[in-house]
């Protein structure tokens, strides 16, 4: 393949929260091969004058279910798997027009889904997968279920070999289950050994959890990364700065779920808690940002309600600055990924997957809100997915 330079970039740097204007970038054999000041000259190269617009990496989404291709739990169950498995590969191609070129899957995928991508079968964003999501009997969610520490030991151990990125645990109740929302979901001895177990294959354990007791059981017993958190508080804080640990904050779910599914698909009480978590979890997210904890983008959509992936850039405008929101769904989301360096900047070395915006998202999140619009390129490992410059 030949090179390809994009000349007369102004290159967002989403760590500083920076623009930095005329640069070039050249690509080669899918990754980016220099970022210079000068006009790099390659005698093959395909040449694409970007005329100052603001070049981004690719988004990465820390919280996606790629194969939930429908929200009825029953009728995802119906499908043969040919079916499932050409509504996934829809699902896939929506987000990386979206710009999201990296996700990480937080139930359902698996590594048939990341191998139809990596060998370019499914025309997706790189996927990061943990198999079934693991909860206790009466728990929440699409699960296998799993009591005790050789349950879950096992189960951990047959994910991993099947080249899990991570494991997901319940550690609460849910706003779609049964289960209160306040109910914990594992013993201390188990999500201990689920830790020491994902620790043995260098991989890590991501909790699902909505409390402040439950998320902060979960942080003091070594989960990396807590997903939604809506109800956290002060505490919690603390222990995500003593532990190092990611937050993932998915609120795109619960204002998608509100407005469109929720009113004839919840029962009554389920349609309570979600109105509870969505308006908490804007709070909590500002709390945590004041604090300067890591700050993952989740969304947790589900089935048609995929649609909404971008919403979570205007909702967490609210409380949260541009530059903010632009590196948890880059570097932050690369941290969270083992992947610093290869994703979520623009950097020799790292795969090409790169974003021309019409306009410039550091002054104007929404327009990373509206990607069909905004988005005049999306590139990813130097192929190109959509071009209209
Ligand atoms: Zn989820």
């Amino acid at each position: 393949m030949n090179p390809i330079i994009l000349r007369n970039a102004t290159v967002l740097d989403p760590r500083a929260g920076e623009l930095i204007p005329d640069r070039s970038v050249v690509i080669r054999n899918g990754r980016i091969e220099e970022v210079a000041d000068a006009k790099a000259h390659a005698g093959d190269a395909t040449v694409i004058d970007l005329r100052g617009r603001v070049l981004m990496p690719g988004l990465i989404d820390s919280h996606v279910h790629a194969t939930q291709a429908s929200s009825d739990f029953a009728e995802l169950r119906s499908w043969s798997p040919y079916y499932a498995a050409a509504r996934v590969s829809r699902l896939l191609r929506e987000m990386l027009l979206r710009g999201f070129t990296t996700v990480r899957d937080m139930g359902g995928a698996d590594h048939g889904v990341a191998r139809a991508v990596e060998e370019g079968l499914f025309e997706g964003p790189r996927v990061l997968y943990g198999g079934p999501i693991i909860a206790p009997t009466g728990g929440h969610g699409l699960t296998e279920i799993c009591d005790g520490e050789t349950e879950l030991r096992r189960a951990i151990r047959r994910q991993m070999a099947l080249g899990a990125h991570h494991v997901k645990l319940t550690v609460s109740g849910g706003v779609i289950s049964s289960m209160r929302i306040d109910a914990l979901g594992f013993s201390e001895a188990e999500i201990r050994a689920a830790v020491d177990e994902a620790a043995l294959a260098h991989r890590y354990v991501a909790g699902h959890a909505y409390t402040a007791e439950a998320v902060n059981r979960a942080l003091r017993w070594g989960v990396r990364t807590i997903e939604h958190g809506n109800l956290i508080d002060g505490s919690s804080i603390e222990l995500f700065r003593q532990h190092e640990a990611f937050y993932v904050p998915t609120l795109a779910s619960f204002f998608a779920l509100a407005r469109e599914d929720a009113p004839h698909a919840l029962s009554a009480e389920s349609l309570a808690k979600l109105h509870h978590v969505r308006d908490a979890g804007i709070q909590a997210l500002a709390l945590a940002d004041r604090a300067g904890i890591r700050i993952g983008y989740g969304t947790d959509l589900h089935g048609p309600l995929h649609a909404h992936q971008s919403m979570e850039f205007q909702l967490r405008s609210q409380v949260q600055k541009p530059a903010d929101i632009l590196r948890s769904a880059t570097v932050t989301g690369a941290e969270i990924a083992g992947l610093v360096g290869s994703v979520g900047e623009i950097v020799p070395g790292a795969h090409a997957d790169l974003l021309v915006v019409d306009g410039n998202p550091l002054e104007d999140i929404g327009l990373l809100a509206d990607p069909e619009r905004s988005l005049l390129l999306i590139m990813k490992g130097g192929g190109f997915v959509k071009n209209t410059l």
